[in-house]
């Protein structure tokens, strides 16, 4: 595998590829990440990852500083899955200046996980857009674990019509069905066998819409109780239709194949977020 800092060194090492597959993370690689590399595989002949805290995405009071760096267990992990290029760049390679010119994500952005992380989109949307254009890649792999995320940039390619085709990736979970998170990493062995509530809490809301209730609301609060009775402080639980990430219509008119349950809470002070579909589909996320 390649180590790349610089993008000088990049453009000449991947002048060489045909099909470039990309998949951008901040490192601390669990499974999740490692089965985006293997579905990068099946689309390019030459698969590159990036590491890169990006300072532009977390708010003055969140975890920028300890955010787990573990990149010599990362480069043996991605040495392992045959990963052809680590572009690793420093904060001075993709900052040598102030970011000042920024990529403004629609209203949507502001909404869940964006509603309580001010900028946060901004900032993704940003550094996405960067790598982008360092990488030029043909494909681009996101995780369904981040939807939201991949919602938005997915909606960046087509509208600033970047080349691009975005892949996404299933969310992988523990046997316990918590979703799989460098953030896991802060959890008390006590606050790691209730993390897995929050996916049983949103599983238990996907599978009674599944089911045929259309009270969305009374849905949300009722997860909402549940989760705070165990001591979560709860972000959102918002049923929403997967086009779009609208709030569907609260007679139930979308149909539940397109509707997603998302959930953001702390635990002790561990934020997680999870989704899941209310039916398993297939095709565009
Ligand atoms: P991160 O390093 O957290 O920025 O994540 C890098 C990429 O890995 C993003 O596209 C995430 O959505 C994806 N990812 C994170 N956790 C998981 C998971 N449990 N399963 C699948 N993909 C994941």
């Amino acid at each position: 595998m390649d180590q790349i800092q610089s993008a000088e060194a990049l453009r000449e090492r991947l002048g060489r590829a045909d099909q470039v597959a990309f998949v951008p993370t901040m490192g601390n690689l669990h499974e999740g990440h490692l089965s985006l590399m293997r579905l990068a595989r099946k689309h390019a002949d030459c698969v590159v990852a990036s590491i890169f805290v990006n300072r532009l995405q977390f708010g003055p009071n969140e975890d920028f500083d300890r955010y787990p760096r573990t990149f010599e267990s990362d480069i043996a992990k991605l040495e392992r899955e045959g990963v052809d290029v680590l572009f690793a760049p420093h904060e001075h390679d993709m900052y040598p200046t102030p970011q000042v010119y920024r990529v403004q994500p629609p209203p949507v952005g502001d909404e869940l996980d964006g509603a309580f992380r001010p900028g946060f989109f901004n900032g993704v949307c940003t550094v996405v857009l960067k790598l982008f254009n360092l990488v030029q890649p043909d494909f681009a792999v996101f995780g369904k674990k981040d939807r939201q995320q991949l919602k938005l940039v997915r909606g960046m390619v087509q509208q600033f019509n970047l080349p691009i085709q975005i892949i996404p990736g299933e969310t992988v979970r523990a046997d316990d069905g918590l979703a799989l998170s460098s953030r896991n990493n802060y959890l008390s062995p006590v606050e790691r066998t209730e993390a897995p509530r929050l996916y049983r809490t949103l599983r238990g809301v996907a599978d009674d819409i599944a089911r045929g209730r259309t009270d969305y609301a009374n849905l949300e609060a009722s997860a909402r109780s549940e989760l705070a009775r165990h001591g979560w402080k709860v972000d959102y639980i918002a049923v929403r239709n997967g086009i779009g990430l609208r709030i569907p219509h609260p007679e139930g008119f979308d149909h539940p194949n397109v509707l997603i349950v998302l959930g953001a809470a702390t635990l002790g002070s561990t934020r997680l977020i999870d989704n899941v579909d209310v039916t398993p589909k297939d095709g565009e996320d």
